[in-house]
């Protein structure tokens, strides 16, 4: 074991010696007044679900890796900037390497890519170049896919529609030919890892449709594409995440389950030369170098180095490899998942539906009409809350949800749900805690 506070004073000063040479200059120094704001502030964020603890269990949130963490506040004392190598050289080299290796994790040799600010961002770009190669032409995403993707789309102004998801929430792959029949449509956005369950959608089969209709395929595995390490996920599942390899673009999100502060995700093409829309002359920046300035690349400037190098940090002590010690981290939460709809399939208190495909886990308290069991989710959120088990609510349409509850009387449009994403291993030792507390929160709800 090596103790956190020692490390990061070793490191620093090893940081702060690579600049010895310069004449000394005086930092901002801090008072009193700053120690008060520093108390306030940590007053402040304790108002805060504990996103770090495994009771919390319900949103996508999942506490960075302490090394990252490190790596992240060496390199605040640099702050670098990613636009430009002006602005962060080492940073710049890392983000390189970093993104190369999530390249190979979905087993690109060569590829396009950089990291962004987040998912969102990233899929814009992926949009955006699949709008640049087919102008005027349809965007279809499954009913499922994340928000985001309706949103980009009338921001880059392209037609977009959805295609309907199956009872388990992945796209259906019939609908999918059946609109492409139709024609007219430019970019297919498959989702590995919806953000409501967790579904992933047959993107084998829609690849395969690529035999019938001309069309680009781009992967939004934002939270589930490190999934492909794991291999105790059901064979279709296995599948559909081994074809993304032949998509497109991709794009992953390592501030989902890579480990990362907020501020990390990343796009990934295929073929390096849609680098072509993407070039600019600044005014301002790439003056330092003929080498690549990820700004060059990328559709926003200044971007956290930090983040780069936090990843790298990350991937270096973790590598991205099938089985190992990062992949059982998944494998662990997973199971937790599966232990989990377990009991609640088991119990009459609840309702379930499909079986986690990854490590996101959906239900409901028992009840007569659609309306009563989302009541009833919402005293049940509450009170676990007051056990301190944090949960997440999700809701699902009545057309998908009849299909899994006949004796349901849908009398409402929606019905709102349990939801708890079980990103943390330590999620499968607490399982009983969370256990007992949510059939506790059910008797007090
Ligand atoms: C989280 C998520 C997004 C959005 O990414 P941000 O990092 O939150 O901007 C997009 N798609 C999917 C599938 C996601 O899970």
């Amino acid at each position: 074991m090596v103790d956190e506070k020692t490390l990061w004073a070793e490191a620093s000063a090893h940081l702060q010696a690579g600049f010895a040479d310069l004449p000394t200059a005086a930092g901002v120094p801090l008072d009193s007044r700053a120690a008060e704001v520093l108390w306030e502030v940590a007053e402040r964020l304790r108002d805060n679900y504990p996103y770090f603890h495994p009771l919390y269990a319900g949103q996508m949130l999942k506490p960075p890796h302490p090394l990252a963490r490190l790596a992240y506040g060496l390199a605040q004392q640099i702050n670098p900037n990613n636009h430009a190598l002006d602005g962060g050289r080492a940073s710049s080299a890392m983000e390189k390497e970093a993104v190369a290796e999530l390249a190979g994790l979905f087993g690109w040799q060569r590829h396009l890519g950089h990291l962004s600010t987040g998912g969102t961002f990233a899929n814009l770009e992926a949009l955006w170049v699949g709008g640049q190669l087919a102008p005027g032409k349809t965007v279809l995403a499954s009913a499922q896919a994340h928000n985001t993707h309706t949103r980009i789309a009338q921001v880059l102004q392209l037609p977009f529609e959805t295609v309907a998801a199956d009872a388990a929430g992945r796209m259906d792959a019939d609908a999918l030919a059946a609109r492409l029949a139709q024609g007219n449509v430019g970019m297919v956005v498959a989702t590995a890892g919806t953000t409501a369950m967790g579904a992933v959608d047959p993107v084998a089969e829609i690849l395969k449709l690529r035999d019938r209709f001309e069309f680009r395929v781009h992967v939004d595995a934002a939270y589930g594409g490190y999934f492909r390490l794991v291999n105790t996920l059901e064979p279709r599942t296995r599948r559909a995440l081994a074809a993304i390899s032949h998509c497109d673009s991709i794009v992953i999100d390592p501030h989902k389950h890579g480990l990362q502060p907020y501020g990390c995700g990343c796009v990934l093409f295929a073929d390096p030369t849609v680098g072509r829309f993407f070039q600019h002359d600044s005014p301002y920046t790439y003056f330092t170098s003929d080498e690549l300035h990820l700004g060059e690349i990328s559709l926003e400037c200044s971007r956290a180095g930090a983040s780069a190098v936090a990843l790298w940090a990350t991937q270096r002590l973790l590598p991205l490899v099938e089985g190992g010690e990062f992949a059982q981290g998944l494998a662990a939460g997973r199971e937790a998942a599966v232990e989990l709809f377990g009991r609640l399939r088991g119990s009459n208190n609840w309702l379930v539906a499909w079986p986690p495909e990854l490590d996101i886990v959906c239900w409901a308290p028992a009840g007569g009409s659609a309306s009563a069991i989302s009541a009833r989710t919402r005293a049940v959120f509450a009170a676990a809350a007051r056990q301190d088990l944090h949960l997440a609510m999700v809701s699902f349409p009545t057309e998908l949800m009849r299909q899994h509850w006949p004796a349901v009387d849908f009398d409402q449009d929606t019905v709102t749900c349990l939801r708890s994403c079980l990103m943390k291993p330590e999620h499968l030792t607490w399982l009983d805690a969370i256990w007992e507390k949510l059939e506790a929160a059910l008797t007090t709800a």
